[in-house]
């Protein structure tokens, strides 16, 4: 490990406090990983080893929860070669992220729930906090202990099933029952375990779109807030049908690394579609925002061949944050919802998401233009001017 010891304390002083809702000018008290005290003109504790770091001029938000990154890697579909690597510690933390949640994806084959989990794990010894979800692409879907109600319940990190395909030539062409039969098992393992349960649902450019989703759901006895449907805005067709699943009070995730700009040509830009569903009154705590850090973006020709592949990266939350402020009106303490308080929320991390005393000490830290200026994650610093402080165990590329 290559973290720095830090003192017990910290004391960050002078930055703009957003918890999300703007608190002004703060001092923020560190101790060990949990926020101690926020207030005006803190003192260092008496007696004790204590570092003050000055962020005048600067704005502190909650650190970001990116709800859907594959871990060890993804892809696959253009061979053997085009498989994903795995993520590194620095890509993570200067991306503004202090949680993730892992996933597999297409590929439940050659990768393994058990090498996420161990990833997971890893990178929680390295100073970040992390999840899982158990599964992949097809259903029957792969676990560790032979279900994904038992997984919930026994393991850990597991809090709930993913990424279940869906309206996708790569899906396992599930029926209904299927979908629901899953959706149980994850409903009950939340429920015996006190965890989310939550069903992290890939999209694909189906021309069903959300039809299956809107059928699960239909008698109600799954309820919609069970799913966590993502990549919501990957073409226009689906972002609308998405519009119509909010309005019914499902949750909306927008993937930050799908957008006209990354390569996507069809997809709704991630902060406009955050825009679009506030304007047609969507309540903003159904909104979400993922990365798909670490995907194989895989590019298809109209016979559905693979013809090149792309990897999707983390940094895009930030900058789509910052867009949804600078370029479509947002308030801060709205657009960063998206990225914190509604994800913590709908994964039940009831640590995370928000800055106030006793909860976790993640912070992520940018100046006036939103360029990521500093990052704590459980309450050690990570990211300081934008470059790591903390390196992962195996990073040998220094930057
Ligand atoms: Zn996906």
């Amino acid at each position: 490990m290559f973290a720095m010891k830090n003192p017990f304390f910290s004391l960050l002083r002078g930055a703009k406090v957003f918890a999300p809702e703007p608190l002004g000018v703060q001092d923020i008290l560190i101790a060990g990983k949990t926020i101690a005290a926020i207030g005006k003109n803190l003192s260092v504790p008496v007696g004790y080893d204590c570092q003050e770091i000055q962020l005048d001029g600067k704005c502190l938000f909650p650190g970001f929860i990116d709800s859907h990154v594959h871990l060890i890697g993804g892809g696959g579909e253009g061979g053997y070669a085009t498989r994903t690597p795995e993520v590194l510690l620095s890509s993570i933390t200067t991306s503004g992220v202090t949680t993730v949640v892992g996933c597999l994806g297409t590929d439940g084959t050659t990768r393994h729930v058990t090498s996420l989990l161990a990833k997971a794990r890893g990178l929680e010894a390295e100073g970040i906090s992390t999840y899982i979800y158990t599964g992949a692409y097809e259903l029957p879907t792969p676990t560790i202990t032979g279900s994904v109600r038992s997984d919930i319940v026994i393991i850990d990190k597991i809090i709930g099933a993913g990424e279940i395909a869906m309206s996708d030539h790569r899906s396992a062409q599930p029926s209904i029952r299927e979908y629901q039969k899953l959706a149980a098992e994850a409903r009950v393992g939340g429920m015996l375990s006190g965890k989310a349960g939550i069903v992290d649902m890939h999209l694909g450019d189906g021309s069903d779109k959300l039809d299956a989703l809107f059928a699960v759901t239909q008698n109600g006895e799954i309820p919609k807030g069970q799913f966590l449907p993502t990549h919501l805005n990957r073409n226009e067709a689906l972002f609308s049908e998405s519009l119509r699943w909010g309005l019914a009070g499902g949750i909306i995730d927008i993937t930050s690394g799908v957008s006209p700009a990354a390569g996507s040509s069809k997809a709704v830009k991630p902060s406009t579609a955050v825009r679009r569903a506030l304007e047609v009154v969507v309540p903003l705590a159904q909104l979400t925002m993922s990365s798909d850090g670490n995907g194989s973006m895989p590019i298809f020709d109209e016979k559905g061949n693979t013809v090149g592949v792309g990897v999707a990266n983390q940094k895009s939350l930030l900058a789509e944050v910052a867009d949804m402020v600078n370029v479509e009106g947002i308030a801060v303490e709205k657009a960063i919802q998206v990225v914190t308080s509604n994800v913590a929320r709908v994964l039940k991390l009831a640590n995370k998401g928000c800055v106030s005393s006793g909860l976790d000490a993640d912070f992520t830290v940018v100046d006036t233009n939103f360029v990521l200026q500093d990052v704590w994650a459980q309450g050690c610093q990570m990211v300081q001017n934008g470059k790591p402080l903390v390196w992962g165990t195996f990073e040998t590329a220094r930057f």
